[in-house]
């Protein structure tokens, strides 16, 4: 199988030299050439307009997905409470659902968890599998697995979300494997390709420096998981839905772990997720005691105090602060950056808040280009300049 071109009818314009991402075409006298590193791909094909491409590989046909319908989100809970991402991915769903024309439901899998179905469906679920059994009580990889994999084969839904949290970081891939599906993990964003109705998940890619937005058209559910605090939770008052129940018959020996004993790690807790106002200092603060005067800024706002990767590894602030791709992700109502440099991964933490504020000696600094007002200036200057001004207006 392969790749060849009709040298009479090549015009020369190297449209497929840009076109293929594995670098396999060159000009040789002024005609296109296929080298061996070709994956027939086809990527040149497609731009060729003279038609001097041609494969003997048969296009890869799109199945019959007619019958996947509706937009599931797994309802994580622990002792009895929702997790919050729970609600957020609803809120994706409805808009998603929406556009597809489709339905909305939720997985609620647990002991004596009946009661949270009315927040999910306040929040914009359809339906709600039901799942209840002592053997759901806590999570276990394998009980949660089969179940999600019984109602997933059973009702054959469309797209599957789950929270990017401990819990779903450890079962989105076993699912999706068991379904034979593949994983977006960590997406920061979720939205439908007006062509094809496929689900685009973006998420960062090559440690960060990149954005890829990835789309499975071969098979269904789409499976994506999402961070916490990156999408809106919608509440739906007085919407109707329908709970159904699904029975299961689990065995012990079905799961393989026993838990036992549940120790709860002591840590002061931090929601950053939840904040209506963050105070974030990066290398530009300098020093601990430097966020001694972010606190003061934030405890004006009754926000929370967070930072850059670098301000944790210099030890200034503790890592549950730290905001961006491989830390929380928050989308409070203000924003304010102080020496902050503005980098990708950074930024793929804080891109969802409403309104930022960047203070930064460097004018070319890249946080200025996603900041709403942007002082350039010394943070120890506009930080106390800040704090007196916001005394007095409040006195
Ligand atoms: C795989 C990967 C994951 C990562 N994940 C994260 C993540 O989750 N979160 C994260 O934050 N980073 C992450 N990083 C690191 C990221 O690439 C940047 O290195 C980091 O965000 C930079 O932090 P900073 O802005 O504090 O420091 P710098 O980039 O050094 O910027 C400091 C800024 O402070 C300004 N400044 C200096 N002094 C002052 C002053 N007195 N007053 C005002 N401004 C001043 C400077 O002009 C500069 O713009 C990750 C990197 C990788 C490779």
């Amino acid at each position: 199988m392969a790749v060849w071109v009709e040298v009479d009818l090549c015009s020369g314009c190297k449209r497929c030299l840009k076109a293929c991402p594995y670098g396999a075409v060159e000009m040789r006298e002024g005609k296109a050439f296929i080298m061996e590193r070709c994956t027939s791909c086809g990527a040149c094909l497609e731009v060729c307009k003279e038609k001097a491409l041609l494969t003997d590989v048969k296009p890869r046909e799109i199945p019959d997905f007619s019958d996947r319908k509706g937009v599931w989100v797994l309802a994580e809970q622990r002792g009895g409470e929702l997790h919050r991402v729970s609600l957020e991915l609803l809120g994706k769903a409805q808009e998603l659902a929406c556009v597809l024309k489709q339905e909305v439901s939720a997985l609620l899998l647990g002991d004596n968890v009946s009661g949270l179905c009315d927040t999910l469906i306040e929040h914009g679920a359809d339906w709600v599998y039901l799942a209840e059994d002592r053997a759901l009580k806590d999570y276990r990889t394998n009980g949660y697995t089969k179940v999600i994999e019984d109602l997933v084969k059973k009702h054959k839904p469309n797209m599957l979300l789950m929270g990017a949290t401990h819990i779903g970081r450890d079962l989105a891939p076993r699912v999706s494997r068991r379904v034979e599906v593949g994983l977006t993990a960590d997406c920061t964003e979720l939205s439908i390709d007006p062509q094809g109705g496929v689900l685009l998940q973006t998420r960062p890619a090559f440690g960060g420096n990149v954005m890829a937005t990835i789309a499975n058209r071969y098979s269904r559910p789409q499976m994506a998981t999402v961070r916490p605090g990156v999408m809106e939770v919608v509440a739906k008052p007085g919407h109707k839905g329908k709970v159904v129940r699904h029975s299961i018959s689990l065995k012990e020996e079905d799961i393989g772990t026993r838990i036992l004993e549940l120790v709860k790690e002591k840590k002061k807790k931090v929601n950053l997720s939840e904040a209506k106002v963050v105070v974030a200092g990066g290398r530009g603060v300098g020093n601990a005691k430097g966020f001694a005067i972010l606190e003061d800024l934030a405890a004006i706002f009754g926000g929370e105090v967070a930072g850059t990767r670098v301000a944790v590894e210099e030890g200034w602030i503790p890592p549950e602060r730290q905001v961006g791709q491989t830390g929380q992700s928050v989308r409070p109502e203000l924003y304010i950056a102080c020496g902050i440099s503005g980098a990708i991964q950074h930024r793929a933490g804080m891109m969802n808040s409403r309104y930022v504020i960047a203070i930064n000696k460097d004018p070319r600094a890249p946080i200025f280009q996603v900041a709403d007002w942007g002082l350039v200036a010394d943070v120890y200057e506009a930080v106390p300049e800040m704090i007196e001004q916001l005394k007095q207006t409040k006195g």
